[in-house]
């Protein structure tokens, strides 16, 4: 039984407490406002623009961002990324747009296609790198382009602690900090002013939790995942995640609370990042050329 109302439960928390389905939304909610206001992420002039791609977490993020901002009378919006990914992002747009008009968030959709001329599907055909590593430059590319012209001063995405957690894991098996150092509720080592700030309200909730917060909220959600997504060194990093996780509840927890620790220190040893401006796009850039160019040159 629920131990607040004595309701059939549906979740158990880590220290064992059992909660029902309205007891889990006032619990998963109070967490995410709390990660809210104990890191700042959003201040009173803000304008905030949540990256949306239909799925689990964004749609999340999204509609919990609508109601907190709701307080004192503002609005989030959306930016959908098109990446061109058949069979996949047709599915998800529909049910971003399903969810945007029925919780009033203006939408914005901009795609690959109509920025660089060509979809993702094409550009793998042309190139050996594994698809996550092109989309994610990309993408990173457009949600902060268009997130600075719809004036935002922040940008919300849907990233939940498995994806830090997995982040983290990535950068450390290459021998990454200095990328790590980027990580956290809100990113800002780089100081560069067409750089929006990301935020990430999710950020002490695990996926496992998020789902399960969508799927008793009943979003409208596929829940589908990108045909590519397996290919993925993450997805490697997720498994062997997960597998520590049921061997040792809480593993997840731990290495973010113990990163965070971290944090302050790499944050100090790598803020001295000089940025420019890219000689090609003006888009910001550390070295002559951004990523974006230099992908697409290539
Ligand atoms: Fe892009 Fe990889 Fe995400 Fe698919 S899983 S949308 S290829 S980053
Ligand atoms: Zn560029």
């Amino acid at each position: 039984m629920c131990n607040q109302c004595a309701l059939k439960p549906v979740y158990v928390t880590l220290n064992h407490q059992k909660l029902c389905k309205q007891c889990y939304i006032q619990y998963f909610e109070k967490k995410v406002f709390k990660t809210l206001r104990s890191y700042k992420l959003i201040e009173d002039t803000d304008i905030i623009v949540c990256g949306l791609s239909g799925g689990k977490d964004s749609i999340t993020t999204a509609y919990l961002l609508q109601k907190y901002l709701a307080k004192s009378r503002r609005n989030v919006l959306a930016l959908l990324i098109d990446e061109g990914i058949k069979g996949y992002r047709s599915k998800t747009l529909r049910d971003a747009e399903e969810f945007c008009k029925e919780h009033a968030i203006p939408l914005t959709v901009v795609s690959y296609i109509q920025e660089f001329g060509i979809s993702l599907d094409n550009l793998l055909k042309k190139s050996n790198k594994k698809p996550c590593t092109p989309c994610g430059i990309l993408r990173r590319y457009m949600l902060n382009k268009y997130a600075r012209k719809l004036k935002a001063t922040k940008l919300a995405v849907g990233h939940n602690l498995d994806d830090e957690a997995q982040t983290l894991l990535m950068n450390q098996t290459k021998g990454n900090m200095k990328l790590s150092a980027k990580l956290g509720p809100i990113t800002g080592v780089l100081a560069h002013d067409m750089f929006v700030r990301r935020i990430k309200p999710l950020y002490f909730m695990t996926e496992k939790e998020v789902t399960l917060y969508a799927y008793v909220k009943e979003f409208p959600i596929t829940f589908i995942e990108c045909p590519y997504f397996k290919l993925n060194f993450r997805y490697q990093i997720g498994n062997m995640l997960n597998d520590l996780e049921t061997l040792y509840p809480g593993s997840k927890q731990g290495i973010i609370n113990s990163f965070l620790h971290t944090l302050p220190l790499l944050k100090k040893t790598y803020k001295h990042e000089e940025i420019g401006t890219c000689a090609t796009c003006k888009e910001p850039a550390t070295k002559e050329k951004c990523k974006t160019c230099e992908l697409l040159k290539r």
